[in-house]
């Protein structure tokens, strides 16, 4: 089975595409998660990414496709989950090419759907650890010690762009480039549409449910 889990910041991709990678030997392909790595490793991608990530903005489409690209290469037959990928109608285009070219074919889009307001409440109170990526939030899942991971024992800290003036430029960036992709895969027919809100694990039945 190979997935794209598709929606907002702070619609809880990563969470679920975690569920179901515990579950299913998927490969987890988080794009944020690639930038991120780069750019604590400072390799030169990173350093292009930062500046447009730290601003909200999405990262030029030639460097993203470039680096999912590599990713595929060395997928060896895997399943995978796409997470955050693609986010504009050219980055969903470049990703059929690539697709066909390696003869693997994608199954479902499965979009998860939470209202604005609980986007930004999610956004604002989300904390990351910077060692091991753990995700916390400061009211519906602190830390058991104040800024200290549970998992690793790392710092818990706030991504530079879950502050609240970068998320409104995030938020605006999905509705006016990444959600004209929905209409992409609804017209191959592979686009279903899950409830996003609620606990992890009622969201994640929702999301077995449909993947039957
Ligand atoms: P995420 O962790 O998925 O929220 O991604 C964090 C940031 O990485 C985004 O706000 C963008 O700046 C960048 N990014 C991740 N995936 C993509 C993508 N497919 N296209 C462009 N930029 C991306």
């Amino acid at each position: 089975m190979n997935l794209i889990l598709f929606g907002a910041p702070g619609v809880g991709k990563g969470t679920q595409s975690a569920l179901l990678v515990e579950k299913l030997d998927m490969r987890h392909i988080s794009t944020g998660d690639l930038f991120r790595n780069a750019i604590k490793n400072e390799t030169e991608l990173g350093k292009k990414a930062q500046s447009y990530m730290d601003a909200g903005n999405l990262v030029p489409d030639e460097i993203v496709i470039g680096m999912v690209e590599e990713v595929f290469e060395n997928l060896n037959g895997q399943s995978f989950i796409l997470d955050g990928f693609p986010r504009t109608t050219a980055q969903a285009e470049a990703l059929e090419k690539l697709l066909d070219k390696v003869g693997i074919s994608l199954d479902k889009v499965i979009s998860l759907k939470v209202p604005q307001d609980e986007l930004v409440s999610r956004l604002t109170g989300r904390r990351v650890c910077k060692g091991c990526g753990a995700v916390y939030h400061i009211e519906s899942k602190p830390p058991k010690q104040e800024g200290v991971c549970d998992l690793c024992g790392e710092g818990v800290i706030q991504r530079e762009d879950d502050k609240e003036e970068v998320i409104k430029t995030r938020l605006e960036n999905y509705e006016n480039s990444t959600r004209p992709v929905k209409e992409f895969y609804q017209n191959l027919g592979k686009f279903t549409e899950v409830d996003g809100t609620g606990s992890t694990e009622e969201v994640f039945a929702r999301v077995q449910q449909n993947l039957g």
